[in-house]
């Protein structure tokens, strides 16, 4: 086990905290950090992939579960997990054995605790849900220091509380999950490029149903009739026969990190607003108008920012803000809204990503509802606490909601409005967490453990 007090962040590196980070490696250790927590309690940590101030907690304990261990049967397509193993060990071992991870983020250096504790979705949201709808139970070490098995029966609530949690309900210990079963490890994806928001949102609403996964690119930076263009990437995993008849072999599967952005180029106070232009120009005509059945590998498709090491680097040493938030189907108006307030800020934004979200879950603070979800990411300027005041009141008074594991600036009423189920989880939080031993920079800038008498 080891200990000191250190700086951490988060992936946007906005409001990095001093903390007690702890590395335990067993549940024993884990027991040991317990007994001596103190007043600002403790929070889990997996691989520091959310971008916001979840995974921290200032002036107390940050945890990492350091175990990566899992056992996977292939016959039934069942992985059990230590939670500290991530996407990317698990999936080097199923591609090849014909599986794949049942819902995946942008990224696959997160964890199985990270993946549970925020209900990542990914682009085959509105086909399958999102993780915590594979999980078949969690173990759960909880602030009296007993472990709990929870799965849909047994501490049916407890369950749910814990996936989408945010790690306020105790450490996930390990947690045994459903996988998707794949021909191979390539992806058929078609490619269609669309020169304003209401052509790439219709042909989206259209056409994604014939998908499992669907995404768009958004140009922030275009204005005006070009308001929204963007490219929409459909795909499905290949079949063996398609990628054999490519000369590739079906299996073949490798995630390679190929650059690292060095510390010195974080150095820059920001990104400059040529330097989007230009991106936004040339990501957006190197697409094709349309393009069918090519073939691309996993990695490409699903984690192409994870070729670069560091990319969040690129943002400057002042950080960047990636605001994800949903609203509902017929609130198309605000992402219009959204894109028009970010496209007129400098520096000009470069990674926005639309998506249409399907079917919620039974997770209390899952974040994904049906609609519209839009991410931006928004690098620290003087203007950009104006700007997303301005965008917090568009979603909140569309009736929508702040993704919690990107968030870093939201006010606590934002989130009280979003989730409107936050009440019922904070009762089954405080029956297993009566002293708040677990806490976050997250859940008190938010309020979230507010105590029962407090939300009265
Ligand atoms: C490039 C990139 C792309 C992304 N794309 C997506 C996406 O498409 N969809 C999506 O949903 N998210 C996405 N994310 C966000 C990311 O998937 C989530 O924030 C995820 O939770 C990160 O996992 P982690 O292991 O790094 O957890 P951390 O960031 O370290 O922690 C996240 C939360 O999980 C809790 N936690 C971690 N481990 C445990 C544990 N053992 N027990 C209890 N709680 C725990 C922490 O307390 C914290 O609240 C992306 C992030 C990046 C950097």
């Amino acid at each position: 086990m080891s200990s000191g007090f250190t700086q951490v962040s988060g992936w946007g590196q906005t409001s990095p905290a001093r903390t007690f980070l702890r590395d335990a490696q067993s549940v024993k250790e884990l027991h040991n950090v317990l007994t001596s927590v103190g007043r600002r309690g403790a929070i889990a940590r997996g691989l520091g992939r959310s971008y916001g101030d979840a995974a921290q907690n200032s002036g107390g304990s940050t945890i990492r579960f350091t175990d990566r261990s899992f056992s996977f049967d292939a016959d039934r397509g069942v992985v059990t997990a230590s939670a500290g193993a991530t996407f990317d060990d698990i999936m080097t071992q199923i591609i090849p054995h014909g599986w794949f991870v049942p819902v995946t983020a942008g990224t696959r250096q997160i964890t199985v605790g990270g993946a549970i504790a925020a209900d990542v979705h990914g682009k085959n949201h509105h086909h399958d849900g999102s993780f915590g709808n594979f999980v078949h139970s969690i173990s759960l070490l909880l602030a009296s220091g007993d472990v709990a098995e929870l799965d849909r029966s047994s501490h049916h609530d407890l369950f749910f509380a814990t996936i989408g949690g945010m790690g306020l309900t105790g450490v996930i210990l390990s947690a045994t999950f459903d996988l998707l079963q794949v021909s191979s490890a390539m992806m058929s994806v078609r490619t269609e490029r669309h020169g304003d928001i209401d052509s790439l949102m219709e042909s989206m609403l259209r056409n994604d149903s014939a998908f499992r996964y669907s995404v768009a690119w958004v140009d922030g930076t275009a204005t005006g009739k070009h308001l929204g263009r963007g490219v929409i990437t459909h795909g499905d995993h290949a079949s063996s026969d398609e990628v054999r008849s490519n000369h590739k072999r079906p299996s073949d599967y490798r995630s390679p990190t190929t650059i690292d952005i060095p510390p010195f180029v974080g150095a820059a106070r920001s990104v400059r607003r040529s330097t989007s232009l230009l991106f936004s120009e040339l990501w957006y005509r190197k697409a094709p108008k349309l393009r069918e059945g090519q073939l691309v590998s996993i990695p490409s498709f699903f984690h192409p920012l994870d070729g670069v090491g560091h990319w969040n680097r690129l943002y400057g040493k002042n950080g960047f803000v990636q605001h994800q938030c949903v609203v509902p189907l017929d609130r198309d108006d605000v992402i219009r809204s959204i894109l028009q307030r970010v496209s007129s800020d400098r520096p000009a934004n470069v990674v926005n990503v639309l998506k249409r979200f399907g079917e919620g879950n039974d997770a209390h603070l899952s974040f994904p509802q049906p609609g519209w979800t839009l991410t931006v990411d928004l690098p620290v300027t003087s203007q950009l606490s104006t700007t997303l005041a301005d965008i917090d009141e568009m979603v909140s008074s569309a009736g929508g909601r702040h993704y919690l594991a990107k968030d870093a600036t939201t006010g606590s009423h934002s989130i009280r409005g979003g989730y409107p189920r936050l009440g019922e989880w904070q009762h089954i939080r405080h029956r297993v967490d009566p002293d708040q031993r677990w806490q976050s920079d997250l859940s008190r800038r938010l309020n979230l453990c507010a105590t029962l008498k407090e939300t009265e």
